[in-house]
């Protein structure tokens, strides 16, 4: 079984980034920068915040970090998203969720203008996405596509199933797959049969938010399986994948944590980078 190390992953997407930034650095005289609204002080937003501007410092982007209070009202909020989408120095902008209650999210989402939403959220990259157009993408199904992508590196005609269809992961996670004529089935919490439909899968992304849900007898041999959960339990922080059963089935694996967790952070960076490349051509 190949244990996917999605640590080294990341570092590899990092060195990589860090020479293209060098490159972007010479051919333009500037480098991209990320902005972040980060509002409040939720010790785990702090802290997603706080590796955001150290990796992009890391590999050589600009990072600015705006903070408001708890309290702030929404419209402050809104007006300096808009006039960061003005402002041609910031190339993406990124406001950490979740949001205080007063402040609504989908109006925070679509007030960033979509060729600077590196988070990939703005409903303008969520539908180019689905038409198959070049978009930005969410960062955690994207670097589930990346880490699929290293083992297998032709998905044509595999059969997916995703586990989970939130906007975050799975609906994404499905444009992608589909993007590499995967053929993919999209699973709930409504699904009728998760265990038969796991069980016809090459590849399973699993992002539910359930502690060790994918079994090991719902997964074929030779299938690759992506854990995108992150479930804290009395044991620690476990994944919606049995580690210990699926690893005897599985063709390849990511661990929770080490697997998809850091590749998250380094795609940011990626979207950073391509919403800054877009912006010059
Ligand atoms: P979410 O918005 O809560 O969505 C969960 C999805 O799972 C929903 O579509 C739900 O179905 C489905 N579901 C619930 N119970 C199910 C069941 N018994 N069988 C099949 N499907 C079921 O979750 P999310 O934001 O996508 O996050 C999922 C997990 O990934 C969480 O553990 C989260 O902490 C983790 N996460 C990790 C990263 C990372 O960087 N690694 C990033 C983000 C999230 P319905 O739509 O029918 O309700």
């Amino acid at each position: 079984m190949i244990l996917i190390d999605g640590k080294k992953a990341a570092a590899d997407l990092r060195e990589d980034l860090k020479k293209e930034v060098a490159e972007l650095k010479t051919k333009y005289n500037k480098v991209p920068n990320l902005t972040v609204i980060l509002i409040g002080d939720m010790a785990p937003s702090q802290i997603y915040v706080r590796n955001k501007e150290k990796s992009a410092i890391e590999v050589g982007l600009k990072s600015e970090v705006i903070r408001y209070p708890n309290s702030v009202q929404e419209k402050v909020v809104l007006e300096k998203i808009k006039e960061l989408n003005q402002d041609d120095s910031v190339s993406g902008i990124l406001v950490q969720l979740p949001l205080p209650k007063h402040i609504d999210k989908q109006k925070v989402i679509e007030t960033i203008d979509p060729s600077k939403d590196v988070d990939g959220f703005h409903p303008m990259n969520v539908g180019n996405l689905s038409s198959g157009y070049e978009s930005s993408v969410p960062c955690t199904p994207l670097g589930c596509y990346l880490l699929i992508k290293k083992i297998e590196p032709n998905l044509s005609g595999k059969k997916a199933v995703v586990v989970g269809r939130s906007n975050l992961n799975g609906k994404p996670m499905t444009q992608l797959l589909l993007k590499e004529n995967c053929t993919v089935t999209i699973t709930h919490s409504r699904t009728k049969d998760l265990k038969a439909e796991c069980l016809e899968a090459d590849i399973i992304v699993a992002a539910v938010g359930i502690p060790e849900l994918v079994k090991g007898d719902w997964v074929k041999e030779g299938t690759i399986v992506i854990d995108v959960g992150i479930n804290k339990t009395d044991k620690g922080i476990v994944g919606d994948v049995d580690f210990d059963q699926v690893s005897k089935v599985a063709k390849a694996l990511t661990p929770v944590p080490g697997g998809v967790g850091p590749m998250t952070i380094a795609c940011l960076l990626k979207n950073t980078i391509d919403c800054f490349k877009r912006s010059q051509k």
